[in-house]
């Protein structure tokens, strides 16, 4: 059988035995971030939101951008924002540039909350210091190009990285950003990059 699960295969193949480890990955970071919650009474969605307001430029922090963020629906994500504006951790803040939506915006409170929440994945820190950087930029070129592969495939939706950027250009293997102006080698290239634009053929 060809499943990357299937020992047998799994052991004579280098793909699905990248397959498994990322999925023990992602399960460490399912279980961080449910520890994380568990400490402040939230759900790992909640927790999720919390720290992406903290983050991100009000244009992103509303009902639909959340929603595609993190592959949920508008109305599971209405549903966690009611609970944390009950809770005093966000609030509803006017849109100004569309009055039939709003703007989430975190209490002071809730930036504590999602301050602290923030180093909920700092278990996987001290392990990837002791990396080298080859070893390092060999795994951020890797990841870059499995997610950028996944986002084409339409598994992975909203990607703020430079491959789909307007901005992103390519030549003679060199990266460069004509936004800022200038030649990113491999480790500049940003997964999540505050000035991202669309490319319009990423567009949906
Ligand atoms: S604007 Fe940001 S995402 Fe776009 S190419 Fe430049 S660094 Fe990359």
């Amino acid at each position: 059988m060809q499943s990357p699960f299937n020992l047998n295969r799994q052991n004579q193949n280098t793909e699905s035995k990248i397959v498994v480890a990322l999925e023990r990955i992602s399960e460490a970071f399912r279980v961080l971030l449910w520890n994380e919650s568990k400490e402040n009474a939230l759900s790992p969605i909640q927790t999720q939101i919390l720290i992406f307001l903290l983050f991100h430029s009000e244009e992103k922090c509303k009902v639909s951008y959340l929603a595609h963020e993190f592959n949920m629906t508008k109305a599971t994500i209405s549903d966690s924002v009611r609970i944390l504006i009950k809770k005093e951790l966000v609030q509803k803040l006017d849109n100004p540039v569309d009055t039939r939506s709003y703007i989430i915006g975190l209490t002071t409170s809730g930036k504590t909350t999602a301050e602290k929440a923030a180093s909920f994945a700092g278990a996987f820190e001290k392990p990837l210091n002791a990396l080298t950087e080859e070893q390092k930029e060999a795994m951020l070129s890797g990841l870059l190009r499995l997610i950028h592969d996944l986002n084409k495939a339409g598994i992975i939706t909203i990607q703020r990285m430079c491959f789909t950027c307007r901005f992103y250009d390519k030549n003679n293997g060199q990266h460069y950003c004509k936004l800022l102006q200038t030649k990113l080698t491999n480790t500049d290239l940003r997964i999540d990059c505050p000035e991202h634009e669309l490319k319009a053929r990423n567009r949906h």
